[in-house]
């Protein structure tokens, strides 16, 4: 049995991937369980240069990898390009990272005998990603794991299986052998009930919507299962009246129309500050009107359609209904005139915080603005949400950043910029939004038992 995966920018065929059995993906979890005890036992060093040939080999075709993500995820080249550089990223932290777990020595508590505290692999690990970075949720998760000395299995979602299993394929190249980094795809429910039940399995990564991670994590507590969730987001983003204006409109700008909107850290709940509004608004909207809608096979930054119908529809419903209980509309606001899944960039004022609009993932290209009136009230309202993935604001006054930094509910928060992520930080939430840390030494942590020895009667 075949996945037929749907290119979302004209429901043309973009490839297909294997729908496996519960049979076969019981083997592929053998060979990942197989594949351990070798993998953990091989010399970090040499696990650090697997991981780097493989880097090498992806980075010297990442275009070919960039143009199959425009196929089946509908995000432009550029973008394309951008996810591929920064899920590298961790593939080469993490080459580098997998020579630096250190444990500890800690004086003892006895005369005749020694303290160790080592650091080991927790065991086979298995992963499921969704559609929005079909390249960067890979890696992220993968070259962690295998730098760590656990093997993975994982499954992508089946919306964009094609850039998963070609990056598998380069894997095997660089000599990532079977069972170490296993892959499959079928149902998602059967899948998942497959890899929580195996006892074998020491951990789950799971990045996703807030409602299956608790349902894995439900799962996992059964068998006592460590876990990663990555879950959802509302961000806030606030501009406070002493910002550098056309910066929060850049930074803003970028942030909500990566991949179209379709971004867990998507800033979710525009906040400015009551005295800057209008003039924030309209240099928004001036800016935001110049970026064209498009599928995404371009160099140009193209804002692309969305995933599928369910998130399309999603999307109007939710504009519609704003409209309906009074928003205002400074952009956009329907369906783009092209049709098929894509919505035009919409800008939303005269909004308040009962509406669905504040308290749901948009998942769409739709910039939601709310006003205050001061610093209080915008940390209040921010965290007015069950989730609490990241934040954002942009402030000069470095009082008031400091203050946000330690008052915001969220695992990030970002002062005076857009942009995220990359390798060397810890990525993750608090809240509904999960926990557990991807990126930086944190991350590795994910992957290891701390083991404590005690080495006494050294004086006999
Ligand atoms: P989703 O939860 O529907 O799917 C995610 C993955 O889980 C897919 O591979 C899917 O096939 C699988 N899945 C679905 N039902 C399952 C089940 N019952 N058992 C096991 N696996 C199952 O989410 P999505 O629509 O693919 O992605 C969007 C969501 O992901 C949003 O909520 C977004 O915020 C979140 N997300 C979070 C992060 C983060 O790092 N925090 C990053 C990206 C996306």
């Amino acid at each position: 049995m075949t996945i037929t995966v749907i290119n979302p920018a004209d429901a043309s065929v973009a490839g297909h991937a294997p729908h496996l059995s519960a049979a076969e993906v019981g083997a592929a979890i053998d060979r990942t369980s197989a594949a351990f005890p070798r993998w953990s036992r091989m010399l970090a060093r040499e696990r650090g240069e697997l991981l780097r040939r493989w880097f090498e080999l992806v980075r010297a075709d990442r275009r070919l990898f960039a143009e199959t993500m425009v196929r089946e995820n509908g995000k432009c080249l550029s973008e394309a390009l951008g996810e591929i550089d920064y899920g590298l990223g961790f593939i080469e932290w993490y080459a580098e990272e997998a020579r630096r777990v250190y444990g500890d020595t800690i004086p003892s508590h006895a005369a005749d005998a020694a303290v160790m505290v080592i650091k080991q692999p927790v065991g086979p690990t298995a992963a499921i990603t969704p559609w929005n970075f079909p390249f960067m949720m890979i890696t992220r998760k993968v070259a962690t794991a295998l730098a760590a000395g656990c093997t993975m299995i994982i499954k992508p979602s089946e919306e964009t299986p094609l850039t998963a299993y070609l990056l598998l394929d380069y894997a095997r190249r660089a000599g990532i052998p079977e069972g170490v980094f296993e892959m499959v795809t079928g149902d998602p429910k059967e899948i998942g009930a497959l890899f929580t039940g195996d006892e074998r399995i020491r951990k789950i990564s799971f990045t996703g919507s807030t409602a299956v991670g608790k349902l894995l994590a439900s799962a996992c507590g059964q068998g006592l299962k460590k876990m990663t969730l990555e879950l959802g987001g509302n961000a806030p983003f606030m501009v406070f009246d002493d910002a550098h204006v056309e910066d929060a409109v850049a930074g803003l700008v970028a942030a909500k129309l990566r991949n179209s909107g379709q971004v867990c850290i998507s800033p979710n709940r525009i906040f400015v500050q009551e005295g800057l509004h209008d003039r924030f608004v309209a240099a928004l909207a001036e800016k935001v009107a110049q970026i064209r809608v498009d599928q995404g096979m371009q160099d140009e930054f193209v804002v692309g359609p969305m995933i599928n119908q369910a998130g399309f529809d999603k999307v109007a419903q939710l504009v519609a209904e704003a409209r309906e209980q009074g928003a205002r509309v400074a952009l956009g606001g329907r369906p783009h005139a092209k049709g098929g899944l894509f919505h035009e960039p919409t800008i939303l004022t005269g909004l308040h915080d009962g509406m669905r609009l504040a308290h749901t993932e948009i998942f769409g290209p739709v910039f939601a603005i709310y006003s205050f009136e001061d610093e209080a009230e915008a940390i209040r309202r921010a965290n007015d949400t069950e989730y609490g993935l990241v934040a954002y604001a942009y402030t000069r006054d470095l009082g008031r950043a400091f203050r946000l930094s330690q008052r915001i509910e969220a695992g990030m928060v970002i002062l005076n910029s857009g942009s995220v992520g990359t390798a060397s930080v810890p990525f993750g939430g608090v809240k509904q939004s999960g926990y557990g840390r991807e990126g930086s030494h944190h991350g590795i942590e994910e992957y290891l038992d701390v083991k404590y020895v005690l080495m006494a009667g050294l004086q006999h």
